[in-house]
């Protein structure tokens, strides 16, 4: 099973809670509870997250829910859980009846969007939906390539820059009307996730939503905001900032695979009550699955 294997940087530091559960009894609760809370901080849940998570499970100390090590981990997990399940709201993507459905993805270079967009265009169009891909990251010379070969892949239709000069706002407006006209079900939009003094990429991705509005006035269906697991807690503050530019709708988590840090994630669905809706655990074309909170939380204590 590779699902989550690689929550495996936070579970390291998480061994340092089971040691905490194992050797608990109620009269050092005050002191292994601030341990927990240092622990989960350290496990880059962030520390308003690792508070909330710790308080609620220090009322079911006090009010005797909780007195065992055991109930203790057990309440930690299903807090953990509910974070990732109710401040997140549905990880379904909400494109039902939409005709062309308009998914705008955002996330730093290197970070897996043109991976997960190959991802998801072939999800789709082995369901049988007639998808098309917007090319919008007209500034990394690589990225249409690769773009071009997972439409190529996955069997999507692509549209491009025309050239050089083409803007980014200018291709996905291309892409939304493309397939208006094709009669198309989902386009999928990359775009740039190049951080550079000189530029700005907010400013940028804010006018990509705003032309796919102008072809499509209840378009962008969903923002997706691509994040690499194996960030760590630095993932909250890029999180952040993209939520504040173009609202994000959803979180894909990439990389799980890998030595991720689930542990952050769980601050950023907190925080910014947005859902992990996917998680890519590969670099294939079918590595790409729905996220479940519950095997989430399994895999950081299983
Ligand atoms: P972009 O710059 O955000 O478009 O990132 P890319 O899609 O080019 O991906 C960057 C690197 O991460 C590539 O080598 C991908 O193969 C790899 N990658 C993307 N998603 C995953 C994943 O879920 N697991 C693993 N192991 N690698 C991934």
């Amino acid at each position: 099973d590779r699902i989550f294997k690689g929550t495996s940087k936070t579970r390291e530091k998480l061994g340092v809670i089971e040691e905490l559960f194992a050797y608990w009894n109620l009269e050092d609760a005050d002191e292994t509870l601030e341990e927990l809370e240092d622990a989960l901080i350290m496990s880059d849940f962030g520390p308003k997250t690792a508070f909330k998570i710790v308080d609620g499970i220090r009322d079911k100390v006090k009010t005797g829910q909780i007195k065992t090590g055991e109930q203790m981990r057990f309440e930690l997990k299903t807090s953990i859980a509910g974070l990732l399940t109710s401040r997140g709201g549905s990880s379904e993507l909400a494109i039902e009846g939409a005709k062309p459905a308009v998914l705008l993805v955002v996330g730093v270079n290197g970070g897996g969007k043109t991976t997960t967009i190959g991802k998801l265009a072939h999800k789709f169009s082995s369901g049988g939906a007639q998808v098309v891909l917007g090319a919008g990251d007209t500034f990394r010379a690589a990225a249409a390539e690769q773009l071009e070969e997972w439409a190529r892949r996955s069997g999507a239709e692509i549209v491009r820059a025309a050239n050089d000069k083409a803007r980014p706002d200018t291709v996905l407006f291309q892409a939304v009307d493309t397939a208006v006209k094709l009669g198309a079900d989902l386009v999928l939009c990359d775009t740039s996730g190049r951080l550079h003094t000189n530029w700005n990429l907010m400013d940028e991705l804010a006018k990509c939503k705003r032309s796919i509005a102008k072809r499509l006035p209840e378009a962008p269906h969903e923002v997706l905001l691509v994040l690499d697991g194996t960030t760590g807690l630095n993932m909250l503050n890029q999180a952040k900032e993209f939520n504040e530019t173009v609202q994000l709708s959803g979180i894909i988590l990439t990389k799980l695979d890998g030595t991720a840090r689930g542990g952050a994630v769980v601050s950023v669905v907190d925080e910014l009550g947005v859902p992990v809706k996917f998680v890519g655990v590969g670099e294939g074309i079918e590595d790409l699955q729905p996220f479940n909170p519950e095997s989430f939380v399994e895999a950081l204590f299983p």
